[in-house]
């Protein structure tokens, strides 16, 4: 199978458009390397892409992605972390001041675990990555008289609040958000209508944003 198509014709689209406007910009950040002030840690859902949703131009977020937006424990046992090596790189390294965890409606691995999906091949690595949001069903609490949709959306922001706390575990995370030079911040995308949810610390609410944009 060739390169697929829709790639080179979007790239073509980039070429022609927006490398033009920003070549001076791509050309800076290649001599003085990158150093965005804020990284995301996001879905793999083709829908919530955080430079589409923030706007971002290059150099301007530092992003990983992963299914269901999570961040596991902090734990230092020698074995390959990827969430872990890239805030390692991200606070260590780029100095980012935020680090926002971005959970989304409709996930699909989130969905898969509240509804006990069967594995998708013997391997159950999907299984064995949304276990690590255990936490966050205790969080959201009982469905009771909430309808399977509105569990699922508590579900998915209290997922977003057990990577924050995850987050915490790491020492030197830890010791930068006490000394007031790391934030940590959760928000929420709604997919069928765009709107984005930032998650009060406070009262673990999460609030339309469009107001104070
Ligand atoms: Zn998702």
């Amino acid at each position: 199978m060739p390169f697929p198509h829709r790639l080179i014709e979007g790239y073509g689209a980039f070429l022609h458009g927006r490398l033009r406007l920003e070549q001076d910009r791509y050309r800076e950040l290649a001599e003085a390397g990158q150093a965005p002030e804020v990284m995301v840690i996001g879905c793999s859902d083709s829908r919530v892409s955080p430079e589409a949703i923030f706007d971002a131009r290059p150099g301007e977020l530092f992003v990983v992605r992963n299914v269901a937006n999570i961040v596991p424990p902090y734990a230092p046992d020698g074995h390959a972390h990827g969430v872990s090596a890239a805030l390692e790189f991200g606070i260590a390294a780029l100095r980012v001041k935020h680090i926002v965890v971005l959970g989304h409606a409709h996930c699909g691995g989130v969905k898969a675990f509240a509804e006990k999906a069967a594995p998708l091949t013997p391997g159950d690595f999907i299984g064995n990555w949304m276990r690590l949001m255990a936490p966050a069903v205790q969080k959201a609490g009982p469905q009771q008289n909430l309808s399977w949709g509105d569990y699922l959306t508590r579900l998915e922001q209290a997922n977003v609040a057990n990577s924050l706390e995850n987050l915490k575990t790491f020492p030197n995370v830890e010791a930068l958000i006490a000394r007031g030079e790391v934030a940590l911040h959760g928000a929420y995308f709604g997919v069928a209508t765009g709107e984005l949810s930032v998650r009060d610390e406070a009262t673990g609410e999460f609030r339309p944003a469009a107001a104070s944009a």
